[in-house]
C-alpha cells in the first residue's frame, strides 16, 4: 500500500479515533479535525486524563505524538469552499483544508421535544445535563429529574449521582413490556450490554424508575422548581433544580449535506464499506445511524480501511453486524412514540431562538412555509433543535443545509476565497 496516502477525518469521538488508529497502523497519514479542545467525542468527553475506557486510551496512545498524525482540535468545520475543500473556524480565523479522502465521523445530537416550561433555566437535554456535569457544573446536593426515553437517561442519572446530586426520578416514556422485550433482546444477542445495563440499574436501584410515564410540564419562576409527570397513578410533581429531558439522538448530517453526500431515513447513506454516495467521502458512527460506541468503533475502522482501498479482516464484519443488530434493537425499543406529541400544547414554544409557539406553526403545510411566515429555525441554532422537533411533531423535512452549518464569526467568513 502507498504509505503516504492522507486521510482527513472530521470528529474525534469513538468512530473518528478508530478510523485514525486504523489508518495510521495501515501506514497512512491522518489529519483529525474536531471542534472540542480534547479528543473523545460525546461518550469520552473530557479528554485522555479522564478516560476510564481502555479502548479510548489504547487508541490515543497510538495516535498521540505519532509523526504522521495531525490533530486539529478546537477547529469547527463550518462548511466547504468547494467539493474538496473544507472551511474551518479555529478561534476566529477561517482556514481552508483541502482533502483527497475524507471520513465523516460527526456523531449525533439530542432530540429535544417541546413541553410546557422546557425553556426555563435549569431544563436541558439529558445528554446536555450530563455534559455540563462532566464539565464541572456543581450539582452536589441538588435535586435532578431525568426524563424522556432511551439509555442516555440512565447514563445521565449515574453521572449526576457520581457528582453528588440527588436524582428524584427517572421518567422513561416506554412501558415495561417494551423494556422487558429490550432486556430479552439483550439476553439473546448482546450479553455484555445486558451486563452493563444490569450493573447500571443496580447502581440506580434506590431511584424511582417510572416506566410508561411522561413529562406534563416543567414549572418554576425565574428558574425550574418542579416537574409534573403523568404516571399510571395520575400526575405527580417532583421538586427539582435540574431537569435533563432527552428523547433520543439525531445524526449530525449538515456537513455531509453541504458536501452533497446523499442522506436517507435521517442519516448519512453508506454502503458496506462505509462509503457515501461520493467516491471520496466515507462516514462512520452515529452520523450513519444511532447505535452507540461499539457501532462507532466498528464502522470507524471499516471506513478507514475502505478509504485506503483495504479489505476488512474476518473479525471486523461480525463485530459490525452485532453492533448494527444492537442499533436496530435500540431503534425498535426507544423510537419516540407519537403520544409524546401531546406534551406540546398550542402555547408551548417550539423554536426557542425565535420564540415561536406551536399555535403559530399549526396552520402551515411544511418547514419552508412555516419558516417564511414565523421565522421558525431562523435563529442562532439555524433549526438544529426545532428542525428535528418539527419533523417529529408535524412530519416536516428541513430543506438543504446552508453554509455556514454552524454559527461562525464574520471574520472567519470573510476569509472565504
Ligand atoms: C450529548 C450526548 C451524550 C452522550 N453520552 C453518552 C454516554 O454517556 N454513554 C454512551 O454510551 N453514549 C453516549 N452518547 C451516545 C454517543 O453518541 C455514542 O456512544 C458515541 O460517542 C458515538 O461516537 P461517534 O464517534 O459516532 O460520535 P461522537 O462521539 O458524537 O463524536 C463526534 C465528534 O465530532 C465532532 N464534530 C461534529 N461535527 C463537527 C464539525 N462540523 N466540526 C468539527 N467537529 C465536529 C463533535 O464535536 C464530536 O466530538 C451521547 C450522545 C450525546 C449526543
Amino acid at each position: 500500500m502507498n504509505g503516504r496516502k492522507l486521510l482527513h477525518i472530521v470528529g474525534s469521538g469513538p468512530a473518528g479515533l478508530a478510523a485514525a488508529q486504523t489508518a495510521l497502523e495501515a501506514g497512512a497519514k491522518v489529519c483529525l479535525i474536531d471542534d472540542h479542545p480534547a479528543p473523545g467525542g460525546q461518550i469520552w468527553r473530557g479528554g485522555p486524563d479522564r478516560w476510564t475506557d481502555r479502548r479510548a486510551t489504547r487508541m490515543w496512545k497510538t495516535l498521540h505524538g505519532h509523526p504522521d498524525f495531525t490533530h486539529m482540535s478546537g477547529a469547527q468545520v463550518i462548511g466547504c469552499v468547494d467539493a474538496n475543500t473544507l472551511l474551518l473556524e479555529t478561534g476566529e480565523q477561517g482556514v481552508s483544508v483541502a482533502f483527497e479522502r475524507l471520513v465523516l465521523c460527526s456523531g449525533a445530537r439530542e432530540l429535544s421535544l417541546p413541553f410546557p416550561g422546557w425553556t426555563l433555566p435549569g431544563v436541558t437535554g439529558a445528554g446536555g445535563l450530563q455534559a455540563l456535569i462532566k464539565a464541572g457544573m456543581p450539582v452536589q446536593g441538588r435535586a435532578v429529574v431525568v426524563a424522556g426515553t432511551g439509555p442516555l437517561l440512565l447514563a445521565t442519572a449515574a453521572t449526576a449521582i457520581r457528582a453528588g446530586a440527588h436524582v428524584a426520578a427517572i421518567v422513561e416514556h416506554q412501558p415495561w413490556p417494551r423494556l422487558s422485550a429490550f432486556g430479552l433482546g439483550l439476553l439473546a444477542r448482546h450479553r455484555t450490554k445486558l451486563w452493563q445495563a444490569a450493573s447500571l440499574f443496580a447502581r440506580l436501584r434506590t431511584i424511582p424508575y417510572l416506566a410508561g410515564a411522561r413529562i406534563v410540564a416543567a414549572q418554576g419562576d425565574d428558574r425550574l422548581r418542579r416537574v409534573v409527570v403523568a404516571t399510571r397513578d395520575g400526575n405527580v410533581a417532583y421538586p427539582c433544580d435540574f431537569l435533563g429531558a432527552g428523547f433520543g439522538l439525531v445524526p449530525n448530517m449538515d456537513l455531509a449535506r453541504a458536501l452533497r453526500c446523499a442522506t436517507a431515513d435521517g442519516a448519512i447513506m453508506v454502503d458496506g464499506a462505509q462509503k457515501t454516495s461520493r467516491a471520496d467521502v466515507w462516514a462512520a458512527g452515529e452520523c450513519t445511524g444511532i447505535g452507540g460506541v461499539d457501532k462507532a468503533l466498528a464502522e470507524g475502522r471499516i471506513a478507514a480501511l475502505g478509504a485506503l482501498g483495504l479489505t476488512p479482516s474476518a473479525r471486523d464484519l461480525p463485530r459490525l453486524r452485532a453492533s448494527r443488530a444492537f442499533a436496530a434493537l435500540l431503534a425498535r425499543t426507544f423510537a419516540p412514540d407519537a403520544a409524546l406529541k401531546t406534551m406540546c400544547r398550542p402555547e408551548t414554544i417550539v423554536c426557542r431562538c425565535e420564540d415561536v409557539p406551536a399555535a403559530s406553526l399549526l396552520p402551515h403545510r411544511d418547514w419552508r412555509e412555516a419558516k417564511l411566515a414565523t421565522r421558525v429555525g431562523m435563529g442562532a441554532c439555524q433549526g438544529k433543535t426545532c428542525g428535528p422537533a418539527c419533523a417529529f411533531l408535524y412530519g416536516w423535512q428541513q430543506a438543504d443545509t446552508r453554509i455556514p452549518i454552524m454559527p461562525a464569526s464574520a471574520r472567519a467568513l470573510s476569509q472565504i476565497e
